[in-house]
């Protein structure tokens, strides 16, 4: 009988963004498949079950790997940092299965995704329509990435910038995003949020090249609307009420 693939979220990467929803599902499963980073952090889940790692570009294989102990009937746990679905993998297994014929039983459980995540570390930046980018040029060319920015920043969206290593295009991209908005912009950078060693910094559109030795692979970058600011450190932006709510008066009355 065929088994089953969890497809799992394990949320920004310690252990209290877990959700139970996960906990129960790793404990289920007696195959756990994860890029190895991912492998570390749920060390302490996976004893006595079979770990199969592999390197970050190995998408495809863990895939594979995962939709064949399911058909030989394990339940298995394929492993993404965040949530599965936010440039995790998700797709590639629905795909997969997708592209072969094979419909083996799956579920898709959410974490905690990065933007998520660094935004709570920096406020409430994200708390108007926002839009999601991804700078990684593997399998989107460069040219659609940017025109994907530029658009966000013209709709005046908060832009969550994963994956901004790429440092030629992360600079390509925020150059574009200063055309539309202007410098005190806030600008949240956060590197390993929720992790060991874990860094905040708030600065803003016109500042925020001096922490480019920050960005590495598991740097978040946000970027306010026209309407952010910074208030004691932190990045707010508006639900888009306040001419309509008098915060000071409502405090004092
Ligand atoms: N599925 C993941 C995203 C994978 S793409 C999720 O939902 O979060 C990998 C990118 O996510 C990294 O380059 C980085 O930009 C971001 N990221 C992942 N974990 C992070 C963390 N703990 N802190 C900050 N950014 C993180």
């Amino acid at each position: 009988m065929a088994g089953k693939i969890y497809i799992i979220g394990i949320g920004p990467g310690d252990e209290k963004n877990r959700t139970l929803r996960m906990l129960e599902a790793i404990k289920e499963s007696d195959v756990i498949i994860a890029y190895t980073t991912y492998a570390d952090l749920i060390k302490d889940l996976t004893d006595g079950k079979e770990v199969i790692t592999a390197r970050m570009k190995e998408e495809l294989y863990r895939a594979k790997m995962a939709i064949k102990k399911a058909l030989e009937g394990h339940t298995v746990a394929l492993v993404s940092s965040g949530d599965p679905q936010v440039y995790g993998m998700a797709p590639p297994t629905l795909e997969m299965m997708c592209a072969n014929n094979v419909n083996v039983d799956f579920e898709i459980i959410p974490g905690v995704t990065a933007a998520l995540a660094a935004a709570a570390r920096l406020g409430s930046p994200l708390s108007m329509d926002f839009a999601v980018i991804s700078l990684s040029d593997l399998l989107v060319p460069a040219e659609e990435i940017l025109h994907r920015v530029r658009k966000a920043a013209e709709g005046d969206f908060v832009i969550a910038l994963y994956n901004p290593i790429n440092k030629p295009l992360l600079l390509k991209a925020m150059e574009i995003i200063a055309e539309y908005r202007k410098g005190e912009t806030p600008v949240g950078i956060v590197k390993g949020a929720y992790r060991e060693n874990e860094e905040v910094i708030v600065t803003t559109l016109s500042e925020w090249k001096k922490y480019l030795d920050k960005i590495n692979m598991v740097t978040m970058m946000i970027i306010g609307n026209s309407r952010s600011y910074i208030c004691n450190g932190k990045i707010i932006t508006p639900r888009g009420y306040t001419s309509r709510y008098d915060y000071v008066n409502a405090f004092n009355s």
